[in-house]
């Protein structure tokens, strides 16, 4: 039978990415697949012709042999993988972890139980993650911080050791799988035979059943316990970042690894800076008089007041950069700064005598506006500064 060229196989153009092709190969990795197709060896010859082009058309090097010179270039040592049938459903399967990742499981529920147990050799007993949220302000994202959570986790059984069973003699190797954890089913093709695994229903890929089980855990190997546990967050953290605390997650089901401790960023606002990625910036009003006259004010910071200098004949609008005095940049590339921005406040109610003062500067030419040419730059300045 002569081989169909493998671009038609995937339904793809010869100039299709490596993202179409993954997904044409999915789309038919799915509708072919055996589970699916129970007995039927039309579906499963599409399913390993799918997965062969595929095994080509995802490798690069692979691939331009094949541009090159079709199937002839895969055959032979040079070829590798795929002359001669030496293409198992095992290695079908193991792609499949790449391709379809965790997201494989949950989008098909129980209809494909068999993959994760497909590669054997991969499969690690792994406790779920916990995802948690911790609040920080700008003082701690600026000096980092050490926080401590009280977690309610998964955590292995102490009565059983997290075996899950009353006493060792309880434990007793699966009868159904023998201790392999898997089952494998046998069918006939053109290409010889072909063999599908997949998990033990009866062990659930454990390899062994328990007689009688833990009192504590009910056979679980898990039991729920609070854990205290402490973690450093870098400096210059933002929010939504994630942290990962690893192996403080959930414990695994009868051995295996525990999952991870995810811990997102929440940033929590501060009343007086405003936080521009690693720049902070704080609206500083000053009174009329303190801009004509000069003044000393103190600002708000990460590293607590500071004082700066208002100089005479300060505009409404002007903007301070203070060097470094913003936050630290979470992967070290040095502080940003804190801008002040200054405005000048206008009062909003006088008293009879302020506004005789100010009847008397209305007519006084040094009120008047004057702009140079530096004062109606303003715009482009705050453009600069904000961006
Ligand atoms: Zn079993
Ligand atoms: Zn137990």
């Amino acid at each position: 039978m002569a081989k169909r060229d493998y671009y038609e196989v995937l339904g793809v153009g010869k100039s299709a990415s490596a993202e179409e092709i993954k997904k044409a190969y999915r789309k038919l990795a799915l509708k072919y697949h055996p589970d699916k197709n129970p007995g039927d060896k039309e579906a499963e010859e599409k399913f390993k012709e799918a997965a062969e082009a595929y095994d080509v058309l995802s490798n690069p090097d692979k691939k331009s042999r094949y541009d090159q010179f079709g199937h002839a270039g895969m055959s032979g040592a040079a070829g590798g993988g795929f002359s001669g049938g030496g293409f198992s459903m095992d290695d079908i399967f193991s792609q499949f972890g790449d391709i379809f990742g965790g997201h494989f499981g949950s989008a098909f529920g129980g209809a494909f139980g068999g993959f994760g147990g497909g590669s054997r050799g991969r499969r690690v007993n792994r406790g779920s993650d916990i995802r948690i949220r911790v609040k920080l302000d700008l003082k701690e994202i600026a000096h980092g911080a050490e926080k401590k959570v009280k977690i309610n986790k998964q955590v292995a059984c102490k009565e059983c050791g997290g075996k899950g069973a009353k006493s060792e003699a309880d434990i007793k190797t699966c009868e159904t799988c023998h201790g392999t954890g898997q089952v494998t089913r046998v069918t006939q093709t053109i290409l010889g035979h072909m063999q599908t695994s997949s998990v033990c229903p009866t062990c659930g890929g454990q390899g062994k059943t328990i007689i009688k089980p833990c009192g504590v855990c009910h056979g679980d190997g898990l039991v729920k316990e609070a854990e205290e546990i402490s973690f450093k967050i870098p400096a210059g953290v933002s929010e939504g970042m994630q942290l990962t605390v690893q192996g403080k997650g959930n414990a695994a089901r009868r051995g295996g690894v525990n999952g991870d401790l995810l811990v997102v960023i929440e940033e929590e606002e501060s009343a007086e800076l405003q936080r521009d990625g690693n720049d902070l910036i704080y609206s500083l009003f000053i009174s009329i008089p303190d801009a004509v006259l000069g003044a000393e004010a103190e600002i708000p910071s990460v590293d607590g007041k500071l004082k700066i200098k208002i100089e005479p004949g300060t505009q409404s609008g002007k903007i301070l950069r203070l060097r470094g005095k913003g936050l630290p940049d979470v992967n070290g590339y040095g502080n940003g700064d804190l801008l002040v921005y200054i405005q000048i406040w206008t009062p909003k109610k006088i008293e009879k005598q302020e506004r005789e003062m100010l009847e008397k500067l209305k007519n006084s030419q040094s009120f008047k506006p004057s702009p140079d040419k530096e004062d109606r730059n303003f715009f482009s300045r705050m453009k600069r500064s904000f961006s």
